[in-house]
């Protein structure tokens, strides 16, 4: 069985900028999408804001099975209506991982409903990531701890809900400490938010970063059928119960009307 990956990427920063151009001359997500096709079992594909529908057409999302996601400078550009499908997908059982800048995109603060903020420092600090949660899939082959010599510094407090389990925390040169692997399960799918890789830094060529996305990619993939309406919610009638009842007292709604929401 093969997991089928979509790699969405902004691609502002690797059009604009030239030291991003020059880190990633294969752009970020053509990075993430070239070592994850050298995996066993994974097929790896793109699609980038700039694709009509940025990528993500109905029919693009019923053939992933896990959505990798990095944005940072153009969240606001991404539509209601797509964020909506993503995160319903999500619902149904797609798996999806966050990277880095993507805690502020608009499918991971839908997913979250929280503010997702953090303080943070472009500084080019050594990042010193720990594994907190030992044998957990994500970080099957990973020493204790592992360090990027140049990243940019993400601080506590993280303002996501408590996650399911934390599987790493990072460290940073000026002394700030962040939450930067937390699992989270949201309707039939399984979230993975991780924090390296901020743009003009080489931490998606870094083969411990590569690592961990791809042992991400096995965990939040849900083999299950996906759900096919994971937001119904059906008005199950008096004759319709499973025991026999008789209805009593007053109440609202008509026979077959539609509920609020
Ligand atoms: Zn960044």
């Amino acid at each position: 069985m093969t997991i089928r990956v979509t790699v969405w990427g902004e691609n502002v920063h690797e059009r604009k900028n030239k030291v991003v151009a020059e880190v990633y001359p294969q752009t970020m997500h053509g990075t993430i999408a070239g070592f994850l096709n050298k995996e066993d079992g994974i097929s790896a594909s793109t699609v980038t804001l700039q694709d009509a529908e940025h990528g993500l057409t109905a029919e693009k999302i019923a053939n992933t099975d896990v959505l990798i996601w990095w944005g940072h400078a153009a969240h606001g550009d991404v539509s209601d209506a797509v964020t909506e499908r993503v995160a319903e997908a999500v619902w149904s059982g797609m798996g999806i991982i966050f990277l880095h800048s993507a805690h502020f995109s608009k499918p991971f603060k839908r997913l979250m409903g929280t503010p997702c903020n953090l303080s943070w420092r472009e500084a080019g600090e050594r990042e010193r990531i720990w594994v907190t949660s030992r044998q957990h899939p994500i970080a099957r082959g990973l020493p204790d701890h592992f360090e990027l010599e140049y990243e940019e510094m993400y601080g506590e407090p993280f303002g996501v809900p408590e996650p399911l389990e934390t599987v790493f925390i990072s460290w940073f040169q000026g002394g700030e400490v962040f939450r930067s692997g937390l699992t989270y399960r949201r309707g039939a799918g399984n979230v993975f938010y991780f924090r390296p890789g901020h743009e003009t830094y080489p931490s998606y060529h870094d083969g411990n970063v590569q690592k961990v996305i791809a042992n991400a990619v096995r965990w939040a993939h849900n083999p299950e059928a996906r759900l096919l309406k994971p937001t119904d919610a059906p008005n199950t009638p008096v004759d319709k119960a499973l025991e026999p009842i008789t209805e009593r007292g007053p109440r609202l709604h008509h026979d077959g009307q539609e509920g609020f929401r």
